[in-house]
């Protein structure tokens, strides 16, 4: 992913943490406040309906009781007992003692009006028949009517409802098939009565509402849409924050992240993963055949927009940050893929390989290339290893690494010679196979400076020393003409070729090698 790509998914998700964020945390207050009023309005209603079954039972107890009384019908004493039970219990308003359907006598007195009894409408589990709302012979106040066995007693529906209660709570009890027998605060009935028949807990336009049965009864309790949306304030006072509080750890996370990846390192460290790197081969000639012996690899970064980064640019970077090493592994990878058929049809010539300090200092890329040449048909000798300086720096394991690495077969070439400080003590100290001659001395040749002097002493060094010189970054023909003269074996630069892609690189081998061919006569 490019540049503008992190930045839009960055920026998407952080919109979409912000969002569900909130979201969630809105969503959670709502369904906090609906599950605590939810619970507050059903021990309202289960209070209600405890309440409410005093009197059902009172009547059912006392209405057994008369059934078995062995006073003779509106009698005295069957009078008395009735007037006793009025009394005496507090949810039992009047008694009165019906035959064939006509009232006789109340705990008051015989009847003397024809009050004919009223049709029920309903009847309990236990034959009880129950009459809503009743006119009784006296008090003109509406009561609940329960009928058994001859005897009916008369009771304030006040008493089914009777609790203290919020004023805008309201309830409803009514029969569990829906016979209202109480109400308080005066509920919508027809509202109560679409509840009974629906679920347990609603949410209407005007009202929140629960429903709670127990046995023959149901208290139908609602209370103002507002309550609700006050209890929402609260939770949203309390998770809002808290989703605010998410959200920003989120988009903090993000941009982090984004960061990180957007910064060089990241970058870098996102390139070796997607395996952004290629190789290309700059050709190294034999100076006096003009035969190409082989090729330097050097690392390119290819963006995904397809531009090149040269390695000046990100070497530097991977070294300091350790990442160079993956990098080294891929190069290697990539030489063997771009050229390994190749390397294997011409055992004479060879590809020079950049190793970091840090490749020096451990030696591990020595474990890593025998790995991968293994079963390549490449042998060691037609790898070289190149190496600065700065690899030398812990002499010890330099020379770990090198004495290992030519045991191995590898060749090993120091390079950037001359631009050190101390290049010439490692040469002394060092077993190496070659020395690359700085381009900076390349330069020199032909014009009076003063390190043009040096030039010639390095290659008389390197001579006594019995190694291979390179030189690199030829760039005239009278360069290339004087380390001739010189007998400097190898020149690598311009003159010949830039760095090349792979299959150019095989192509301009050929060319030199048909070149050649004609050139050397018999
Ligand atoms: P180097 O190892 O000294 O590589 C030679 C550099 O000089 C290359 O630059 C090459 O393109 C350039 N060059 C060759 N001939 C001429 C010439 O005639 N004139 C001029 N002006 N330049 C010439 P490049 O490819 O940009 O590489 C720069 C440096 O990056 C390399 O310097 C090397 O230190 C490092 N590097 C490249 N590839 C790798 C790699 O695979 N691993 C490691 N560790 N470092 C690498
Ligand atoms: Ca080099
Ligand atoms: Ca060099």
């Amino acid at each position: 992913m490019n540049r503008t790509g992190v930045i839009v998914v960055a920026t998407l998700l952080s919109l979409v943490a912000a969002i569900s964020s909130l979201g969630g945390m809105s969503y959670l207050s709502w369904t906090r406040a609906q599950a605590v009023e939810e619970k507050r309005l059903q021990s309202f209603a289960q209070q209600a309906l405890q309440r409410a079954q005093i009197p059902f039972h009172d009547a059912s107890v006392v209405l057994h009781r008369l059934h078995n009384t062995h006073a003779a019908p509106c009698s005295n004493a069957h009078i008395l007992q009735m007037r006793k039970i009025t009394i005496n219990t507090r949810s039992i308003e009047d008694v009165g003692y019906f035959e064939k359907g006509v009232l006789k006598c109340t705990s008051w007195q015989k009847s003397r009006n024809t009050i004919i009894q009223t049709i029920p409408d309903f009847i309990t589990a236990d034959g009880i028949q129950v009459s809503q709302s009743m006119l009784p012979e006296i008090s003109g106040k509406p009561m609940v009517g329960m009928f058994y066995a001859g005897h009916k007693v008369l009771i304030d529906p006040a008493r089914f409802t009777d609790i203290v209660l919020e004023p805008e709570i309201q309830i409803a009890i009514t029969t569990s098939d829906g016979h209202a027998l109480s109400t308080l605060h005066q509920p919508d009935m027809q509202l109560v009565g679409t509840l009974l028949k629906g679920t347990q807990a609603k949410t209407g336009i005007d009202s929140f509402s629960v429903v709670v049965r127990d046995g023959e009864l149901a208290a139908v309790v609602l209370e103002p849409y507002g309550k609700i949306r006050d209890r929402l304030w609260q939770e949203q006072l309390i998770w809002v924050p808290f989703g605010l509080l998410l959200a920003l750890l989120f988009i903090g996370a993000v941009i982090w992240i984004s960061r990180r990846r957007l910064s060089p390192l990241g970058e870098l460290r996102f390139a070796i993963e997607r395996r952004e790197f290629i190789v290309h081969y700059q050709p190294i000639i034999e100076l006096k055949s003009g035969m190409c012996t082989g090729a330097e690899a050097l690392v390119r970064w290819r963006r995904p927009d397809g531009s090149i980064v040269r390695p000046d640019l990100f070497i530097p970077l991977a070294e300091e940050s350790g990442l160079i090493l993956p990098i080294t592994d891929q190069v290697i990878e990539l030489v063997i893929e771009d050229l390994g058929t190749w390397l294997t049809q011409h055992p004479d010539l060879h590809i020079a390989i950049n190793l970091s300090a840090q490749d020096i200092k451990t030696g591990r890329v020595l474990d890593v290339l025998q790995a991968k040449l293994e079963n390549t048909g490449i042998t060691n000798r037609q790898i070289w290893l190149e190496a600065t300086e700065r690899g030398f720096m812990d002499m010890q394991a330099a020379r770990a690494t090198i004495d290992k690495a030519r045991a191995q077969g590898f060749w090993v070439a120091i390079d950037d010679f001359g631009t050190g400080y101390s290049s010439l003590s490692y040469l002394q100290k060092l077993p190496l196979d070659a020395l690359k001659i700085d381009k900076s001395f390349i330069d020199t040749i032909g014009t009076d400076s003063v390190s043009s002097n040096v030039t010639p002493h390095i290659i008389d060094m390197a001579k006594t020393l019995q190694l291979n010189i390179v030189a690199e970054g030829i760039e005239t023909q009278e360069q290339a003409d004087y380390l001739l003269a010189r007998e400097v074996e190898y020149g690598q630069g311009w003159l010949y070729s830039k760095a090349l892609p792979a299959a150019d690189f095989m192509q301009f081998c050929q060319t030199r090698a048909g070149a050649a061919a004609t050139a050397t006569p018999g």
